[in-house]
Parts: C-alpha cells; sequence; structure tokens
C-alpha cells in the first residue's frame, strides 16, 4: 500500500534535512526512520501497532516526528512522570523548532494534581481544623491566587507528604463538575478545555484507562476524543488495567466518606441527632472492617445509604455524599459475589486491610472500552516481546490482530557488556543461601567500585542484604523506604558516582541512569510472583481451563518481561559499558532456565568472577 505521509516522514529523517541540521545531537539511525515510517503509515490507515523498539532506537523522535507534523489530534500516553516532563519541557519544544513548526500543546494530569478551590475554601471553614494545618491550607489559597495552571507541582511544599494533600484535590468521587460553584475558577477544568482546543496532548496511562473507564460508564469524560493515540512504556498497560477496571475498598475510602458526611452536615448547622445517628453507625461499619469481615461491613454500611439519602436534596455536595455510599456499597457487593471473568481478594488485615476486585484477563475490557474507539494506536516500548514472540503481550493487550514490528538496538551489548550468571548459587531454602548471595554482591560491587543497582525481588531479602553491604562496603548504600523517596535516591545515586542503591520492584523499569554512575545491575532472583498472588492464580486457572499451561504461559512469560525491563537499566547510551549478574541458579537448574537465558541481552555469558574482576580493569 502506499502511504504518502510515511514517505514523507521516512524523508525528514534523512541527513540532508532541516530537522538533521537543526536538532541537537541528531543522528541518522536506520531503525529509528523505519519505525517512523511505519508510525507514520498506522496514522494514516487508522490501524494499531505494536512496536518494541529497544534502547537507544530513539522512538521518541520516531513518533514525535510524525505527531508533530500530521494535522491529526494526537494523544501522547506515558507511565512516568519522567517521560511526560521529557516530553514537555525538553522534547515536543526541541522537535517543534527543528521542524519549524508549531501545534498547540497540552499537558494534562491526573486530578490530584491540580488544586480544587471547592474543597479548599470549604475545609477552611471547618472550625476544628488543626492550627498547623490551617496554616498550610492558608498558604496553598494564596498560592492558588496567583497560580496560573492550578498544578500543585507549582507549590512550594510536597502537600500530600504532610497528609494535607486530600483536603484540596477532589477525586471523580467527591468532584460536583458542573454543578460546582468554584467550577468557572476550577484548574482542572481549565486543563480540560485546553487539551480539547490543543492539537497535542501529553498524558499519562492512569488518565487514558480512566477515561476509558468512564465513558464506557456514561458518567462522563476526561480526556477528548482522539483520531491517534500513542502509548509509550505501554508494557505498563495490563497491569494499570488491572487497577482501573477492577475496584478497591481500603480504611481511606470508608473514613474519606465518614469525614466529608460529617463536615457537611457540620456546615449545615441543624443536623445534631443524624450527626450521632451517623457516628454511631459508622463505628459498627468500623469494627466489621477491623475485624475482616467485608460481608458485615457492607451490612452495618447499609443503613448509613438511607441515613444520607434522606438529605440528598439539601444541596449538590450532599447528592454526591449520597452517590458515593452507593457506590461504595456496590463495590463492596462485587467483591463478595465477583462477576463471572472477575476475581476478589484482600491484602493486609485490619486497618491496613485492602479489598480488590480485578478483571482476571485484560484484553477483552482493552477491546471493549479502549481499542474499538475509532482512533489510531500506536503502542511502544522496549519490552513487549518474550523469546522473540508479540503472542503474549498481544493477548494481554487483546490487541491480537494488530501490526507488530521489532527493532533492535544500535547498543553493540557484545561489546558494551557482560552476562555473570554463576551455576553455583545454592536455592533460597538452603541454610547457605544468603551468606553465599551477600559474598557475590560484595565481590561484584567491589570489582565495580560502587556504581551498582542491587535489585531484590523481595523486600524481605533487601532488608536482610542493603544494612551488610553499607557496613561492608566503603560507598554510600541507598536503600529504598529508607534513604528518601524514589526521585530523591535516584538524585544521589547519579550524583555520587561510585553510590550503590539497592531496591524492589519499583527500580526495575523507568529508571534511567545513562553513564558511568551505574556500572552494574545485580539481580538476586528471576523474578517470579508471589505464589499466593490471587490475581496470577486466577489468570493461571484461567489459561488451564482454555488448555494452556498456566506456568509456561502466564507465571513464566511475567518474569521474563520483568527480567527484561530490570537488565534494560544498564545500557542507556553507545558509551555506557557495565555488567549485569543473575544470581539464580535456575538459569541451569530448571528446565525453564534455558528460556530465561535467552531473553537476556546478547552479550558475552560468564560464570567466573575473575572475568567481570577483568572487565572492569578494562572499562573502570
Ligand atoms: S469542579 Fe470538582 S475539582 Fe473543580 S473545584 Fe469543583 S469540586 Fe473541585
Amino acid at each position: 500500500m502506499n502511504y504518502p505521509f510515511s514517505n514523507q516522514i521516512m524523508r525528514s529523517f534523512q541527513p540532508d534535512t532541516h530537522l538533521a541540521s537543526s536538532l541537537s545531537g541528531y543522528v541518522y539511525r536506520e531503525e529509528q526512520v523505519k519505525l517512523a515510517g511505519e508510525i507514520a503509515a498506522c496514522m494514516e490507515s487508522g490501524g494499531q501497532l505494536l512496536a518494541e523498539a529497544e534502547t537507544g532506537t530513539g522512538k521518541t523522535l520516531a513518533y514525535l516526528v510524525p505527531a508533530l507534523r500530521s494535522d491529526l489530534k494526537v494523544l501522547i500516553s506515558t507511565h512516568t512522570k519522567a517521560l511526560q516532563d521529557q516530553l514537555m519541557f525538553r522534547d515536543i519544544p526541541a522537535v517543534q523548532e527543528a521542524l519549524g513548526i508549531k501545534r498547540g500543546i497540552a499537558l494534562l494530569k491526573g486530578r490530584s494534581n491540580y488544586l480544587c478551590p471547592h474543597r479548599l475554601e470549604k475545609k477552611l471553614t471547618d472550625a476544628t481544623l488543626e492550627k498547623w494545618a490551617r496554616k498550610s491550607l492558608l498558604k496553598v489559597l494564596k498560592w492558588g491566587e496567583t497560580s496560573l495552571d492550578g498544578d500543585l507541582s507549582g507549590l512550594s511544599f510536597n502537600p500530600f507528604a504532610k497528609g494535607l494533600g486530600g483536603m484540596f484535590t477532589a477525586t471523580a468521587e467527591q468532584c460536583l463538575g458542573g454543578k460546582c460553584p468554584a467550577f468557572s475558577r476550577c484548574p482542572l477544568f481549565k486543563a480540560r478545555q485546553a487539551a480539547q482546543s490543543a492539537d497535542v496532548v501529553v498524558s499519562n496511562h492512569s488518565l487514558l484507562l480512566a477515561d476509558a473507564e468512564l465513558k464506557s460508564g456514561e458518567f462522563g469524560e476526561v480526556l477528548p476524543v482522539f483520531d491517534c493515540t500513542i502509548v509509550d512504556e505501554a508494557h505498563s498497560i495490563p497491569e494499570l488495567a488491572c487497577r482501573h477496571f477492577g475496584r478497591q475498598i481500603g480504611l481511606n475510602r470508608l473514613t474519606g466518606w465518614a469525614n466529608d458526611i460529617q463536615a457537611l452536615l457540620t456546615e449545615f448547622g441543624d443536623e445534631e441527632a443524624l450527626t450521632k445517628d451517623i457516628d454511631r453507625q459508622f463505628l459498627k461499619v468500623l469494627q466489621a472492617y477491623m475485624d475482616d469481615n467485608l460481608k458485615a461491613t457492607l451490612v452495618a454500611w447499609q443503613p448509613l445509604i438511607s441515613q444520607v439519602e434522606s438529605r440528598r436534596q439539601r444541596n449538590e455536595d450532599a447528592g454526591k455524599i449520597a452517590d458515593r455510599a452507593l457506590g461504595i456499597a456496590a463495590d463492596m457487593q462485587s467483591m463478595i459475589e465477583p462477576a463471572e471473568g472477575f476475581v476478589a481478594w484482600h491484602e493486609g488485615s485490619g486497618k491496613h486491610a485492602r479489598h480488590l476486585l480485578a478483571p482476571v484477563e485484560t484484553g477483552p475490557v482493552l477491546v471493549e472500552k479502549l481499542w474499538s474507539r475509532p482512533c489510531s494506536f500506536i503502542l511502544s516500548s522496549a519490552t513487549l516481546r518474550i523469546s522473540e514472540n508479540f503472542t503474549y503481550m498481544q493477548e494481554r493487550l487483546g490487541l491480537n490482530d494488530a501490526q507488530t514490528v521489532f527493532h533492535p538496538s544500535p547498543f553493540d551489548y557484545s561489546s558494551q557488556a557482560m552476562i555473570y550468571a554463576p551455576r553455583h548459587i545454592p536455592a533460597p531454602n538452603e541454610p547457605n543461601y544468603e551468606a553465599i548471595l551477600f559474598g557475590e554482591m560484595e565481590a561484584l560491587i567491589r570489582a565495580s567500585s560502587g556504581r551498582a543497582f542491587v535489585l531484590f525481588t523481595s523486600h524481605q531479602m533487601l532488608r536482610r542484604i542493603a544494612p551488610r553491604l553499607a557496613d561492608n562496603l566503603p560507598w554510600p548504600v541507598l536503600v529504598q523506604d529508607e534513604s528518601g523517596s524514589k526521585d530523591l535516591i535516584l538524585q544521589q545515586f547519579r550524583k555520587d558516582t561510585h553510590s550503590i542503591l539497592c531496591g524492589t520492584r519499583s527500580f526495575w523499569e523507568g529508571v534511567d541512569v545513562p553513564g558511568e554512575a551505574l556500572s552494574l545491575v545485580i539481580i538476586d532472583k528471576i523474578p517470579f510472583a508471589p505464589p499466593d498472588d490471587r490475581l496470577l492464580q486466577a489468570r493461571r486457572k484461567r489459561c488451564e481451563e482454555k488448555g494452556g499451561n498456566g506456568f509456561f504461559d502466564i507465571q513464566l512469560p511475567e518474569a521474563i518481561a520483568a527480567l527484561r525491563q530490570g537488565a534494560g537499566r544498564l545500557i542507556r547510551s553507545q558509551d555506557d559499558h557495565g555488567v549485569i549478574a543473575i544470581l539464580d541458579s535456575r538459569l541451569y537448574r530448571k528446565s525453564y532456565g534455558r528460556i530465561v537465558a535467552k531473553n537476556l541481552p546478547s552479550a558475552p555469558k560468564t560464570e567466573d568472577i575473575a572475568d567481570i574482576q577483568r572487565f572492569f580493569t578494562v572499562y573502570p
């Protein structure tokens, strides 16, 4: 088929073009040009494309050029805030300038990023508000009067760290929408209006999925209608879809509702009897919830519904609170008796209990709510394939008929990297496991002089090994949940070249540390999900009912996808050199070990630590 737009886009990457001469740091990359052409053709044909573009292909530029040169309305959705900021404040302005074009660009974030003036002003009328909190809220009020966009990242402090954020942001459940008295000055709705009139909107997967869920529920919409949606970091969509198309009940949601109804009744000033009744009834709800009895919680919840229903007509807020009570009851009911295709479970207990409901298979839900829209979809990531095959991800996404393309990394792993995978590591249940694991980690980190990521598959092992590394090594050891927020830890890690970062799952992906600060990635185990993961169990069961193999078709591909993400942290540029160490002898002992090994970067492998020591003398 002939795609004139695609041909035009591919031509614009040639070395003699304006883009090539004006974009700082531009280098001609064949795989990038091919990918840009495929993306442009997909935009032209209104199709669906799954593109695995390995690190270094330059996929951002490959989709930005067609997105900015087309006259379609385009959404670019990312998983991480880091990529969102990079697109908005660095890449899009640079590419627009290099192309000499000026399309309207808007950034749209999730609700919790914007000031809700209605809730802030109401909270300030609450006489029971503590003095320190009132002082902070007054600061927010003052800031809100001059802020251009009400984006809370402009505040000089993090309101969520102080537990104040919920007082001046509105969840979808709390927001009054068009009936809100502060609607005309609402930053969230102004941001949505800006997105309506923009040509290209940068947003995130949470918003994309929330929009899909809301549109199908007929409650309104979050995002405008697009001609083309580009989903970067697309490997994270299935996991996020489980959360968005499922339900959650936690103590926060219940107490948040109780606080809001009590504040409203106080505001009415003439509801003393009802206030006492609701207080009494809510105590029964709490008791049942703490006993981990969801059925009893729902029974105790029912009278609260009648109590708030009786005041529904008093004002908009009362109506909204009654709706929320109904919504909470409906969600509890859906967890007690999950509908066909859903699984319910709970995590933690007492006040830490969380009840969850999720679709067992995300593919059909995504087809129904997202991919069936009249819009072209381009999904891109560095890791979409398992054993060089897209089938697993296509099924997870529900994109079985999408076109698939693969673009290899321009990096030369055979000279830039080495894989260390010793076979003598005992099984984790053997008594000397931890000592040997620690010894290996220490020797590796000494060889690389720090500059290491140590990625653990469990918090327990992180807590046991990280302090010992800190005691034994001469370089700073940064530990997840102990050395500050994720951003702060990464900042420190980049700044202190020889530091060591110990973390679990949240550091396995979306982390970019090019250069010598990261020269060694140690992975303690093949990252299988814990066997008691209820969603995974349900997915395995469903797979076996269909005649598949739960381990090989579900659990193993999940672990390989996570491992590929973890290993992908190492080589981020043509000048990077480094070692990936996988300290799990199941690579040799188990039949699936060979499949896992096949999915690692194509670097030379060794079992001899002396090779690693030599590697780091060549690339100190
Ligand atoms: S419309 Fe919603 S988010 Fe905006 S001010 Fe009103 S309640 Fe807050």
